[in-house]
């Protein structure tokens, strides 16, 4: 048996924004979910192995979370995964609602970055402007 205790998942790939310094965009720019079985078998797979600690690296992991996001964790909460979550390439805040914090908790998400790219209301606007509602980093990362 493997001594895993941290490991990593991705529920989607791609990111929607298009952010003109970032290289996402260029390097994936489908952003697109990933079956959520899919993201249930692996995490299944990593516990047998002793994981632990889950860590998203998702570059979008909030957005459209009725599709992607959501339905993953009432599976994870139904299947009771004893895993803690975290994310640190870091959520974009203004897709946070109260419903989606309370699912996040009870599935076992433990530490949670938000990212702030700028305070500068017109670079950010200028490069992509995904952060300016929340006054925060425009980035999922
Ligand atoms: S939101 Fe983040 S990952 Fe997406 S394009 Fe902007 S910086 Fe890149």
């Amino acid at each position: 048996m493997n001594n895993l205790k941290w490991v990593f998942l991705k529920l989607t790939k791609g990111c929607p924004f298009r952010c003109t310094y970032c290289s996402v965009p260029q390097v994936d720019p489908q952003f697109a979910g990933f079956p959520i079985e899919r993201g249930l078998r692996e995490l299944e797979f990593l516990c047998r192995l002793g994981a632990r600690h889950v860590a998203f690296y998702d570059d979008a992991l909030l957005y459209q979370p009725h599709r992607i996001l959501l339905p993953f964790l009432d599976a994870v909460i139904k299947r009771g995964f004893q895993v803690t979550f975290h994310t640190p390439n870091a959520m974009n805040a203004r897709f946070i609602t109260k419903e989606l914090a309370e699912r996040l908790v009870t599935a076992g998400f433990r530490t949670f970055f938000l990212g702030f790219e700028s305070n500068a209301y017109e670079w950010q606007r200028k490069t992509g402007g995904q952060g300016l509602l929340a006054r925060t980093r425009s980035c999922d990362r």
